[in-house]
């Protein structure tokens, strides 16, 4: 086996009449990320970590924002479909580390129920994923409440192969 890392990051705009969903957690705020699926950054930080750890491109190649099935789709269902690739290479993950930028509002009563999610939907053990939550002390569109953005960190154990 060998050992690969991937990182990812994604930032989508805040706007009204947008549910707020992170790490596959609805999150109570009158704004949330506007994007052509449910737009989690978290998720979609994640989704790319793991492709970027696996060498197989990025989740635009993999889910289109062209292509209707994805509209309003739940992120959550399209990182099932990134493992699934992982799983066909006979990959498997080590831990995940995520870092959420959000002015407001403060996660902290949320940042359990998402790391639970994350690690549900990873079928990884708790202690094997990191959530973190900051603000960007004003700075920038995110200081300015007017986007969200996630980064995510991947280790992923894959079987010695042949270059391919
Ligand atoms: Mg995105």
């Amino acid at each position: 086996m060998s050992l690969r890392i991937g990182h990812g990051f994604d930032i989508h705009p805040l706007a009204e009449g947008r549910r707020l969903v992170l790490a596959g957690v609805e999150v109570p705020c009158e704004v949330g990320c506007a994007g052509h699926s449910d737009a989690d950054v978290v998720l979609h930080a994640l989704a790319d970590a793991i492709l970027g750890a696996l060498g197989a491109g990025d989740i635009g190649e993999w889910f289109p924002d062209t292509d209707t099935a994805w509209k309003d789709a739940d992120s959550a269902v399209l990182l099932g479909k990134v493992l699934d690739v992982a799983a066909e290479k006979g990959a498997h993950l080590v831990n995940i580390d995520v870092t959420i930028y959000l002015e407001r509002p403060k996660l902290a009563v949320l940042k359990d129920r998402m790391r639970a999610r994350l690690a549900d939907l990873t079928d990884l053990d708790a202690g094997s994923v990191g959530l973190k939550a900051r603000t960007f002390e004003g700075f920038g569109p995110v200081g300015a409440g007017r986007a969200a953005a996630a980064t995510a960190v991947v280790l992923v154990e894959i079987p010695h192969r042949e270059k391919d």
